[in-house]
């Protein structure tokens, strides 16, 4: 701390993110990253706009970005808000949406930057407990709050929410905004997007980072009722005017025209996830059914710190949370076959 910090810093706890090493040989299953490389015509339409373009600033709207989502997503443009990384999104989200001085609402067990936005902007976080099957239960989400936010599927725990019951949550609550972060719902899940024109304080967010395997392009998006997104542009507009460099939007427009390529990618992910929860529950964990690129998993005899520091060894790096309930728990990012083999082949020599 120094005297030269606003007293705004001095308390902020920020999020820590998971470990990004710098070595090559490491089978790195930590931050749920695509074992692929993007579609080859990412690859394509970012080396081009390398050779052609660089020199110019970017466009502020990234109008070619929005129209392609648009159409893929079946609304308008208006309907559309881009971001450096949903992280960045979802930040503008808790800015701009919520009601400050009344609580957001969001799971006792879910993504850890939640909280931090939360202290950042100076909001109370009201944390609802998930059930005992770390399950959502939507009656909980009601009374005066300024906003509700929550995973489907749930991160850490890969859970699914049905449709059903986000739609329970917008309509009980029709005076804050709703929102449903996506990140993961590309591996099982059915995005709330279709429910967008029905709920107008239905706001639901995704990103490029998984599915589309591109984390290091770091493009995120929301989709919602056109007065969210007005509120979403207006902080944009007084923080960063060009929070998407030029190769991030030709190389996200790429992504959505390869179909084909992110069928493929994904549901390569969903059969490997279904042998690796398998090949754990054969090694005696207790895996929670997931529809995410990763499982969460607990030994019963094992503490899930000595696990992970056992992998860690083996030059295997997974995600271990020191939260409440979770603390035996480890986040497994599923990776490609060889990788996922060399965990699988890890594990007897620790548990
Ligand atoms: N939401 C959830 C639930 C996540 O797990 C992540 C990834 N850490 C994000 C949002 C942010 O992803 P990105 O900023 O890469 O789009």
């Amino acid at each position: 701390m120094s005297r030269f910090w606003s007293p705004l810093v001095h308390d902020l706890v920020p999020y820590v993110p998971g470990e990004q090493p710098k070595l090559v040989n490491l089978v790195k299953l930590n931050t749920n990253e695509h074992p692929w490389g993007p579609s080859p015509r990412v690859i394509e339409a970012i080396q081009a706009e390398v050779s052609a373009n660089l020199r110019l600033y970017p466009d502020p709207n990234a109008d070619a970005l929005k129209n392609k989502l648009a159409d893929y997503h079946g609304v308008t443009a208006e309907q559309v808000f881009v971001g450096n990384g949903s992280d960045e999104v979802l930040a503008h989200i808790f800015y701009g949406l919520f009601q400050h001085g009344k609580p957001v609402l969001f799971p006792d067990i879910t993504y850890s930057f939640y909280p931090v936005y939360s202290g950042l902007y100076g909001i109370e976080a009201r944390l609802i407990p998930l059930d005992e099957q770390f399950a959502v239960r939507p009656e909980d989400y009601s009374g005066d709050c300024g906003g509700i936010i929550f995973p489907n599927p749930n991160a850490p725990t890969g859970r699914l929410m049905p449709l059903a019951d986000i739609e329970t949550i917008a309509a009980n609550n029709p005076d804050v905004p709703v929102v449903v972060d996506e990140a993961y719902v590309d591996f099982g899940g059915e995005s709330a997007i279709q429910l967008v024109d029905r709920y107008p304080n239905l706001l639901v967010t995704q990103t490029l980072s998984k599915s589309r395997s591109l984390a290091g392009l770091r493009v995120g998006f929301a989709i919602g009722h056109a007065d969210l997104i007005e509120a979403l542009e207006r902080v944009k507009n007084s923080f960063n005017s060009y929070p998407l460099d030029r190769l991030a939007i030709v190389g996200a427009v790429a992504a959505y025209e390869d179909e084909t390529y992110f069928r493929e990618a994904t549901d390569y992910v969903i059969r490997e996830r279904e042998r690796v929860t398998a090949a754990l529950q054969t090694l005696g964990f207790e895996v929670l059914p997931s529809v995410a690129n990763f499982v969460l998993a607990r030994h019963p005899g094992i503490a899930g710190a000595d696990i992970a520091a056992g992998l860690r060894e083996r030059s295997i790096i997974v995600r271990h949370f020191n939260k409440p309930r979770i603390e035996n728990h480890l986040r497994i990012t599923i990776g490609s076959t060889e990788q996922n083999d060399a965990l699988l082949g890890a594990l007897p020599e620790i548990v």
